[in-house]
């Protein structure tokens, strides 16, 4: 076999921890792989993770939420899977569209090098064309986040054919960096048989022959159980998969993801990563973030919020949306239960009282028409009550459309994206949107600046974010992931009936002060429209500024007083 180029190969000094799955897939092994990252982290090393989707879809952007989760949205604008998310929370570090490397991807790109000439003679061929393009691209992610250690999390469970490229490609990254710069880690169900009052150990030790038949032996496991593994268990796991005994992890069933980097530190992970990746030993500071897991645990207060959605079944749908609540919850010492509201039955039963019950409503981003009169009502509940209320991307759009039809006196006031002949299109497709064809990546997607006016509810939010200041206001940005906008021609209209615009996308051409990118209305608690999705920079030590607004306000409702925030 002629090798194509010169072999590609990583940077000298970075390392590479792998992390695969057996047995079944859902084991957490996001989780896992984010929790070795923050552990990493937290002895100061610069972290990256690399999240391997084996199915043929370039991104995650085309499929369904409610299969597949969240589509994460990084800040260059990627559509990812929900995993970038995970690592962006628990890494505290800004991921970008390599950090998510998909079958479509890696095939796209060798096919259209084919096309090009670029293997010109040759037999293309998984191995070594497409392998080669894995690997190169495990490379490019670490350099360009100039990581010191590159964590890699093959999707899938090991046994898939689908994801035999990239086992094969990570098998060669040892061969090519050598043995003291990679490690592989393999996560596995270790199931509980009540009959037998044990353990099952045999699952794992047929997933570890798996993962050895395509050439990787596992240097750690982690075992997914629902209670802390004994030992016996674990010495028997290891003489069987031939993985040292102290390199054999349980990561038991925890009251909260944000506990699993303990839980891995106190049985000493780090040793393993010390010893097989030649690090040196430091100790960790995890302070701050024991204090945010120590506040979840013990919260002094209690908040309900309604999230009227359409996934409301698959909470995974909105996963960012979720950790950002809990987020703002820590920065008010509070617990913040979530009621999935299904817009559909509050399309057609009464909004009325059970909107009451709530300390605050939020309404999530969405797409399609089924459910939108439902969030115009909750939007109308939350607005004419006082109820603490905010609105994200889609959230915003119904506010904006509820306000059309109750305050300005725009009767029939619409998106045209639920209804294209509405006589007020107050939510209309952007203008670029009307060039587009094909649905992959094409909305306005990744971090976009937002200008947000002098004294408004928005602007004390964002105090102590301000990226730039000018004399109309001061800048910061957040990430979109959208096709339509408030209609620029109607914003004179709300804004007559006494809607606040405060924050717009400066420097956008025909819509006047700009794209419209959060509402709010003056008098009120707190209502709060943002076109913006700031659940995706949310972490769990640095809150997004909207959201604790919105749990400090909803503290507040349900206390009948003020109350002070922590950050
Ligand atoms: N469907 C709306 C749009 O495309 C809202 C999108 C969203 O909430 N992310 O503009």
């Amino acid at each position: 076999m002629v090798l194509p180029w010169a072999p590609v190969s990583g940077h000298k000094e970075t390392r590479y921890v792998f992390v695969t799955g057996g047995v079944v897939s859902s084991l957490g092994k996001g989780i896992a792989t984010s929790s070795i990252g923050t552990l990493l982290r937290a002895r100061g090393y610069r972290v990256t993770a690399v999240k391997i989707d084996p199915y043929i879809n370039v991104d995650a952007g085309t499929m369904r939420p409610y299969e597949h989760g969240e589509v994460f949205v990084t800040d260059d604008g990627a559509e990812t899977d929900l995993d970038i998310g995970t690592y962006e929370r628990f890494l505290d570090v800004d991921l970008s569209r390599r950090n998510n490397l998909t079958t479509g991807q890696v095939y796209l790109a060798v096919i259209q090098k084919e096309r090009q000439g670029a293997y010109l003679s040759q037999t293309v061929q998984v191995i070594p064309h497409v392998t080669d393009e894995i690997k190169a691209r495990i490379y490019e992610a670490g350099e360009a986040a100039n990581a010191e250690i590159v964590l890699v999390e093959v999707g899938g469970t090991v046994g898939d054919i689908e994801s035999l490229p990239f086992l094969e490609a990570i098998r060669q990254i040892r061969f090519e960096v050598g043995r003291e710069r990679t490690l592989y880690i393999h996560v596995t169900l270790l199931p509980y048989l009540g009959a037998a009052e044990e353990y099952k150990t045999k699952p794992t030790q047929h997933s570890v022959a798996t993962l050895r038949g395509v050439g990787i032996q596992p240097d750690g496991l982690i075992l997914r159980s629902r209670s802390p593994v004994p030992e016996e268990a674990k010495a028997k796991i290891a003489l069987f998969t031939n993985v040292e005994a102290d390199a054999v992890f349980s990561a038991y069933d925890a009251d909260h993801v944000y506990a699993v980097p303990e839980m891995l530190e106190g049985q000493g992970i780090a040793r393993l990563l010390e010893r097989q990746l030649a690090l040196e030993r430091v100790t960790p500071e995890l302070r701050v973030w024991q204090e945010a897991v120590r506040i979840l645990r013990q919260p002094e207060r209690h908040v309900s919020i309604g999230v009227v959605g359409k996934y409301v079944a698959m909470p995974d749908a909105y996963l960012s949306l979720m950790e950002a609540l809990k987020h703002a919850g820590i920065a008010n010492r509070a617990r913040v239960d979530i009621d999935w509201v299904s817009a559909e039955e509050v399309t057609n039963g009464d909004a009325g009282d059970a909107f009451d019950a709530y300390d605050g409503i939020l309404v999530p981003g969405g797409f399609g028409v089924r459910g939108i009169e439902g969030k115009v009502r909750a939007a109308r509940y939350a607005r004419e009550r006082g109820i603490p209320y905010l609105g994200i991307c889609l959230g915003l759009q119904v506010a904006v459309i509820e306000w059309a039809r109750h305050v300005a006196g725009l009767g029939g006031a619409n998106s045209t994206e639920f209804d294209p002949y509405t006589p007020h299109p107050v939510i209309d497709l952007m203008p670029e949107q009307l060039e587009v064809d094909g649905l992959g990546g094409t909305m306005r997607l990744g971090s976009w600046p937002m200008r947000i006016a002098r004294g408004t509810l928005l602007e004390s939010l964002y105090a102590n974010r301000l990226e730039a200041g000018s004399r109309d206001g001061v800048t910061i940005s957040e990430r979109h992931r959208h096709r339509y906008e408030v209609n620029p021609a109607y914003v004179d209209a709300l804004k007559a009936a006494g809607l606040v615009v405060s924050g717009v996308t400066p420097g956008m051409e025909g819509r006047g002060e700009g794209l419209v990118e959060a509402i709010e209305i003056s008098g009120h608690p707190f209502f709060l429209g943002l076109q913006s999705h700031p659940e995706f920079t949310s972490r769990l030590m640095r809150p997004s500024p909207p959201f604790t607004g919105f749990i400090r306000s909803a503290v507040e409702r349900r206390q009948g007083h003020p109350v002070d925030v922590m950050v």
